[in-house]
């Protein structure tokens, strides 16, 4: 049989072995590391400085009196309790959509509807740089899928072309995009995606984990920048990065919720979130829709846009190609007191593995000023 350490140190060999790295602070913009130190962190995905921020510490205490601690169920038992449906109206009303899910993560959002959408007669098309959890869920589904390369409108027509010629009346045929791709920092093509969807009269997911937040009127994401919200079927996304908290959430039409409350498992088996969590989330909503909100985008944006004048996103990769050399220019930025993680094969393709910047409202101009000097020194001594 194989064993663990023989894995571990074909890992280490191809500089492919991640370590956990633990933190003595809080989240938040400038953080305390166990190993290494104080640092500015250009690693976290809490776009809008909220993870730390009193407004959300100071309402989870409050709502962990009102609603306790636990939830002890799961929602279809005896977990369901105001603050999930609160949130679940809100999120929907959010969107423009009809209704609302909530799941304890963004991965298990996507891992759970998925699943529940498609099976071996239907048809999925994915964007090749699609996150691990729509993956995961399409190949959970035993859905019969095709992969387009990254934002090619014409290899998506082809594979739609494909799927019509083969899907029966009861088929449904499916793509999946991210608004923004996590690891690249760019945006799709949605408006072109959403006519092609039309034309075809395939389902769109779209997951709006990076954009929520940070895109859009008050945040609202991709979708409703372009107006596009009442053109997308499901809407997915994520509670767990600007929004500063955890959890994920679909909105689509009020059958396609309800046929999810009935299929997804990762919805159905398991513990419902923290009733206070949900409470927070919406308070989080609140803000995140308001002037504060409008502030933290502001600030956000005039970060991203001192860093790199025609961003799409607060992600930024400087492809490094190598693991090592990833690995190297990470650990010299980490010397200089700057915590940006490199990112490697599987979650990027081999060969380009890369540094990932992420800004954040809560950065300050002279530390995004400071980082972009750094790697300007990096980048001329390699
Ligand atoms: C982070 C991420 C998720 C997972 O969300 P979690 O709430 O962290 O589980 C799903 N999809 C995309 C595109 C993501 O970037």
């Amino acid at each position: 049989m194989r064993e663990p350490e023989e894995e571990l140190k074909a890992l280490e060999a191809q500089g492919l072995r991640r370590h956990l790295r633990r933190l003595a602070s809080p989240q938040d913009a400038t953080i305390e590391l166990t190993d290494s130190g104080a640092c500015l962190n250009f690693s976290s995905n809490d776009y809008l400085g909220l993870a730390n921020s009193d407004a959300l510490k100071s309402a989870f205490q409050r709502h962990i009196e009102t609603y306790g601690a636990g939830s002890g169920a799961s929602r279809l038992i005896c977990g369901t309790m105001a603050p999930h449906l609160e949130l679940e109206e809100k999120m929907a009303s959010l969107k423009r959509s009809e209704a609302a899910l909530t799941f304890s993560s963004g991965f298990a959002t996507a891992t759970g509807i998925l699943p529940a959408l498609c099976g071996k007669d239907d048809y999925l098309i994915l964007d090749k740089l699609c996150h691990a959890s729509l993956i995961d869920g399409a190949r959970l589904s035993g859905v019969t899928m095709r992969i387009y390369p990254h934002n090619d409108l014409s290899k998506l027509r082809d594979h739609l072309l494909w799927a019509t010629s083969k899907a029966t009346d009861q088929s449904r045929i499916v793509i999946v995009t991210e608004s923004v791709f996590s690891m690249d920092g760019d945006r799709a093509p949605l408006a072109e995606i959403v006519t092609l969807k039309e034309e075809f009269d395939a389902l769109l997911l779209l997951d709006e984990a990076h954009a929520f937040g940070t895109i859009g009127p008050q945040g609202r994401g991709l979708a409703a920048e372009l107006q596009l919200e009442s053109r997308v079927d499901l809407q997915m996304g994520t509670f767990s990065k600007a929004v500063g908290l955890s959890g994920g959430y679909v909105c689509a039409s009020r059958a396609l919720i309800d046929l999810l409350i009935n299929r997804a498992r990762s919805f159905i088996y398991s513990t419902a979130p923290p009733p206070a969590l949900a409470a927070t989330i919406s308070d989080a909503l609140d803000l995140i829709t308001g002037d504060e909100g409008t502030r933290r985008r502001e600030a956000l944006w005039k970060n991203i846009h001192l860093f790199s004048p025609d961003a799409e996103s607060a992600i930024f990769p400087q492809v490094m190609g190598e693991n090592d050399a990833a690995l190297h220019a990470s650990q010299v930025l980490l010397e200089e007191g700057f915590l940006v993680p490199a990112i490697r094969y599987p979650t990027v393709p081999r060969g380009t593995a890369r540094l990932r910047f992420t800004l954040s409202a809560s950065h300050r101009q002279e530390d995004v000023t400071a980082l972009k000097n750094a790697l300007a020194r990096l980048l001329t001594d390699c």
